[in-house]
């Protein structure tokens, strides 16, 4: 018989009751140290006081009103969006996926406004991922996100990751945009690279394609940078952001230059509940927390030493671990055992990974992660590797 619950995630069987920091604990007692961070959303930790502050003031106040009025506490986090960033303008959606979808529309509306309605081809890359709907998951194109899902959207050309031979014969003056991850999240932790970007860039600006950056996992300061795309010295002319931004509230937000928002018009895009008082009151104060110059330098410098560690971690088990990837507070172990084996020991150990393709354990945790938990972390996984089946 078919679960209440739709049964489409092979969950582990854990249940959460309450979080602290990088901490949860769960319904049988056990605290676990969370480098998942619900996939690199909870950016400030668990019930992070000025969050539970901020929301519980603004939920004494308003929750929610339509988008036919003005918005404040809107407008005042789209502001600091655009102080912070490229952007020119920001449209707040819930979720990633629904940036995917204003991305895509966005992009086509942008040649159609300029006389070129024919230019609709959008290029995206193998091991992508842009969301579930049935635009995003056309993006992505792997086998295993759309069988079944058929007929798709048209209009999506997947190029081999990282091949600027294939980019370059596959971008031409009739592509309308250039999707892509600075850095692949469900993908393994795969970084495109600051040359492949800069590379990118000038293409798109040659051929008047448009550059679509996917921040939703790389964003909102997991890199050590606000976005992860400024360690390229690029910036984007559409930029889809989510999962950090909230801190664990549903929120999304898509960052356009007024260029490429040409055509984005009274009537011709819409959300009942994106951007509403609540999820911009937790924004904001996320975004102020994450973009203070003092928090990123935090970031950069838990990170080298996670990373030094998890260098040390690798070369312990050499049967085990194949390598350590990725920047920031976004990284990822590749593995010679199986990943989902690491993952599973994990759960034994007291502490929480997320799996991705390309056999990678992934750590996401939160950005304000303490030094004590970072050495607790690799304690755990020292001994979760011990525990894991060696590769045959
Ligand atoms: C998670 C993710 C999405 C989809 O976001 P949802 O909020 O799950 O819809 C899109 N792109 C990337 C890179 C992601 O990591």
């Amino acid at each position: 018989m078919i679960s209440a619950v739709l049964p489409t995630y092979n969950r582990a069987p854990l249940a959460f009751v309450s979080g602290e920091g990088s901490w949860l604990l769960a319904e049988d007692g056990q605290r676990y140290l969370d480098l998942g961070a619900g996939i690199a959303v909870n950016a400030l930790g668990h019930a992070h006081p000025a969050l539970v502050q901020t929301l519980t003031e603004q939920a004494a106040k308003l929750w929610h009103v339509s988008n036919v009025y003005r918005i404040p506490e809107q407008e005042r986090l789209a502001a600091m969006l655009v102080e912070k960033t490229f952007a020119d303008t920001v449209f707040f959606t819930n979720s990633g996926t629904e940036t995917a979808e204003l991305a895509i529309k966005m992009a086509r509306k942008y040649h159609y406004e300029n006389g070129q309605p024919e230019r609709t081809e959008i290029i995206a890359f193998e091991g992508a991922f842009h969301g579930r709907s049935t635009g995003a998951i056309a993006a992505a194109g792997s086998e295993k996100m759309v069988k079944g899902y058929g007929p798709l959207m048209p209009g999506f050309t997947h190029l081999p990751w990282g091949d600027e031979a294939a980019l370059k014969a596959a971008l031409t003056e009739g592509t309308c945009a250039v999707m892509i991850e600075p850095i692949q999240g469900e993908g393994g932790i795969r970084t495109a690279g600051d040359a492949f970007l800069k590379t990118l860039r000038s293409l798109c600006d040659q051929t008047g394609a448009l550059l679509i950056l996917d921040e939703v996992q790389s964003g909102m300061g997991r890199t050590g940078r606000l976005f992860a795309h400024e360690w390229a010295g690029i910036t984007p002319d559409i930029m889809m952001v989510a999962k950090g931004i909230g801190g664990g509230f549903p929120l999304g937000a898509l960052l356009a230059t007024e260029r490429a928002a040409k055509g984005m018009t009274a009537g011709s895009h819409g959300s009942t509940y994106g951007g509403n008082p609540l999820g911009c009151a937790v924004g904001a104060k996320v975004t102020e927390l994450v973009s203070d110059p003092a928090f990123l330098a935090e970031v950069a410098r838990k990170s080298a030493l996670f990373r030094q560690g998890l260098e040390a971690l690798v070369a312990a088990h050499p049967q085990v671990f194949e390598a350590v990837r990725g920047e920031g507070l976004m990284l990822g172990l590749k593995c010679r055992a199986l990943n989902t084996d690491l993952v599973k020991a994990g759960y034994a150990a007291g502490v929480l990974t997320v799996g991705a393709a390309d056999n990678v354990v992934r750590l996401l945790p939160a950005l304000n992660i303490p030094d004590e938990d970072i050495a607790e972390a690799l304690t755990r996984l020292d001994r979760a590797a011990a525990a894991t089946p060696k590769a045959a």
